[in-house]
């Protein structure tokens, strides 16, 4: 079959046993998008299945090209997840570039996709937008997403809706791997099921636009202190004078209000708004407030971790030794079944 025809192939069934596995970048200090949008829910979820957790350096390499801040990163997101309440008995977490066959069936993939399928990525087109450089790296991202799905064998893979297409991707090349190399009644890879995580809206950043890195308007899961406190004083706000009635529902601070407060609380501080003789720097403070208290424990935590390296240098360890049980397997068949001898 040539790579650009379509791959019909029976599916694996994918709802027994379910093998979740799911990627996070170390392309920056993690923000509060990225807690409700993804890792709220990776925390909840990494207890239910057998789960892998791992850290993208290689994907980030398409952006961060700095090796201090690469290790900086990395390490940081591990920090994060554990101080969030990941537990690594319950799930493997671990560093992206410690499991190499994940590169090795990027390779093998590379050969069966049409670079058609790459040219319509929505999030390549988006980045390079955005202004990112698009070198081979970025363009074929969503390769190196596959491969770390697949070489564990993945059959569910939390992602937020941004992701789905990146997904499609990973079903396409899993259902062509099976028509090319596999007998139909003997396919390898599962086909993988996207787990979309709860339909959180967007989270607007302090400029009111989505929180992203990219826009330099992000508040960070761990920011504290002044560092917080300046964000949050400086989210955009209109400019009806503190005396007036103002619009909860049009205003970012309440956005940001409302993932954090209980309904009750909620309801209070939109009563306030909508009565006037409130402003919105008592609203900033008192999403300070709510901020501050949501991550309390996470925040003591983290700081315990910060002091403790070598054991979070022996989770990644572990959970990457765990990675590499699971993937070497499914790698050995791959390289049998494509044709790639081993003489040692
Ligand atoms: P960034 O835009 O800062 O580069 P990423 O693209 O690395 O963030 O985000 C990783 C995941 O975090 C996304 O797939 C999405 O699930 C979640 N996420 C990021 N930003 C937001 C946001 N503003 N609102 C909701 N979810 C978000």
């Amino acid at each position: 079959m040539d790579a650009t025809e379509s791959a019909p192939a029976p599916d694996t069934d994918a709802t027994t046993d379910p093998v979740v596995v799911s990627g996070i970048q170390p392309s920056g200090r993690l923000h509060l998008g990225n807690y409700f949008g993804a890792l709220r829910q990776h925390i909840t979820l990494h207890r239910q299945h057998d789960a892998y957790y791992f850290i993208v350096n290689y994907h980030a390499m398409t952006t961060v090209q700095d090796a201090e801040q690469l290790r900086e990163h990395t390490f940081n997101v591990a920090l994060d997840y554990l101080a969030l309440g990941f537990d690594p008995d319950e799930a493997a977490l671990f560093v992206q570039s410690d499991v190499p066959e994940v590169t090795e069936l990027m390779w093998i993939f590379f050969n069966l996709l049409p670079t058609s399928t790459l040219e319509k990525g929505v999030s390549y087109k988006e980045k390079v937008d955005a202004g990112l450089t698009p070198n081979a790296g970025l363009f074929n991202y969503p390769v190196l997403q596959a491969a770390d799905i697949l070489a564990y064998g993945g059959s569910l893979v939390p992602v937020g809706a941004d992701q789905k297409q990146n997904l499609e991707i990973a079903r396409d090349l899993a259902r062509r791997f099976n028509h090319r190399f596999c007998p139909d009644d003997d396919p390898l890879l599962p086909v993988p099921e996207p787990h979309i995580l709860d339909d959180v809206a967007v989270i607007p950043g302090t400029d009111g636009r989505k929180m992203s890195k990219s826009y330099d308007n992000t508040i960070g899961i761990f920011d504290e202190g002044d560092t917080l406190e300046g964000k949050v004083m400086n989210i955009v706000t209109d400019s009806t004078p503190l005396a007036e009635p103002k619009d909860p529902e049009s205003c970012n601070v309440f956005a940001l209000i409302t993932l954090f407060a209980d309904e009750e609380t909620q309801q209070e501080i939109a009563d306030k708004y909508r009565a006037g003789g409130y402003g919105y720097g008592h609203a900033k403070q008192e999403l300070h407030e709510l901020i501050e208290d949501h991550f309390a424990d996470a925040r003591a935590r983290r700081k315990d971790l910060e002091q403790r390296p070598d054991y979070v240098r022996d989770v990644l360890r572990a959970g990457a030794d765990a990675a590499r049980a699971q993937a070497k397997p499914i790698l050995e068949q791959v390289r049998d079944r494509v044709g790639l001898i081993r003489t040692r």
